[in-house]
């Protein structure tokens, strides 16, 4: 079964909801005033657009809790699901139980990383899948219980998810499962995540990104080696790289563009 991500639903008018969320923080009207406005057109859609864009460039980011998200999420790994359930805050899970049901497949639809095709062991993996199917199998006929003859299965094990989760929330996942440290098959998830997002609504969608993002954190926080390596290191700047420009701007090394610095830049000009 092929990892899928569905968006199911996303809580009603989430822009107007963003709207009326500022708004209230930042008028003296009323909420029901605000809602009135919005719902009898005295605010056209593109001024709520335009509100919330420049607002998302800001670090208010509570009224992002006020937009909620529910997403089908199938054929992925228990590999996966241990670590996306660390997520704790703004979000909420509902996983397939091992307990409730029965594997009943000839050969469990294991998730089955590329690696392992790549380096040639791609018939030893299935090989061993087969084995821990039937093993699983002949426990549930011999009467082992399902939440005793699981014990066997792996982490490649596949697995299925019903998850709401709020924007603030998305947006933390997005920030550290999209950045390229994260395993990839979380990190291919939560891209699928994205996506559907930005189907559903591009004005908010586009904000997912890794947390070197122009719309995120903007840098690299990550070990410089590890930047070094990351095939976006390339666009996004490190930390220590704005750390040393910040002590070259303190040093007086960095200073603004004079007419000498242009001189020097037409002589070269000259020479060439
Ligand atoms: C690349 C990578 C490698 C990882 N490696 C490991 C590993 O080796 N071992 C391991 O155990 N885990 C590992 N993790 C998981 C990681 O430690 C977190 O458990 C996971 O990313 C969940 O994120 P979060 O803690 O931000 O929780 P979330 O619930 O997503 O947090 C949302 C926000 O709320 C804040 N928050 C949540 N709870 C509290 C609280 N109690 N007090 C104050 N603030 C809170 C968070 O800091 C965050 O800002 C790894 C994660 C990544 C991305």
């Amino acid at each position: 079964m092929p990892l899928d991500v569905r968006l199911i639903d996303f809580a009603r008018d989430p822009l107007a909801k963003l709207y009326g969320a500022y708004r209230t923080c930042y008028t003296p009207k009323t909420p029901g005033e605000v809602w009135d406005e919005i719902g009898d057109g005295r605010i056209p859609p593109e001024q709520i657009r335009q509100f919330i864009a420049e607002r998302l460039k800001t670090g208010h980011a509570s009224p992002l809790e006020q937009v909620v998200f529910w997403f089908g999420i199938s054929g992925v790994s228990r590999a996966l699901s241990h670590q996306f359930v660390r997520h704790r805050v703004g979000i909420s899970f509902e996983q397939q139980s091992q307990r409730y049901v029965k594997y009943k497949e000839e050969r469990l639809d294991y998730v089955m990383p590329k690696t392992w095709e790549r380096q040639g062991l791609a018939a030893e993996y299935d090989a061993l899948m087969r084995e821990i199917t039937r093993v699983y199998e002949e426990a549930l006929q011999k009467g082992i219980p399902a939440e005793d003859a699981r014990f066997v299965l792996p982490n490649a094990t596949p697995t299925n998810f019903q998850v709401m989760v709020n924007f603030t929330e998305l947006l933390h996942v997005a920030d550290l499962r999209l950045c390229w440290r994260a395993q990839w098959e979380i990190r291919h998830m939560v891209a699928l995540m994205r996506r559907e997002v930005l189907k559903a609504v591009p004005e908010l969608g586009g904000y997912l990104q890794p947390k070197c993002g122009d719309k995120r954190m903007g840098y690299c926080d990550e070990p410089l080696s590890e930047w070094e390596r990351c095939p976006i290191g390339k666009v996004r700047p490190h930390k220590e790289l704005l750390l040393q420009v910040y002590q070259q701007h303190r040093a007086g090394q960095v200073v603004p563009l004079s007419e000498q610095h242009l001189r020097t830049v037409e002589d070269a000009g000259n020479e060439g």
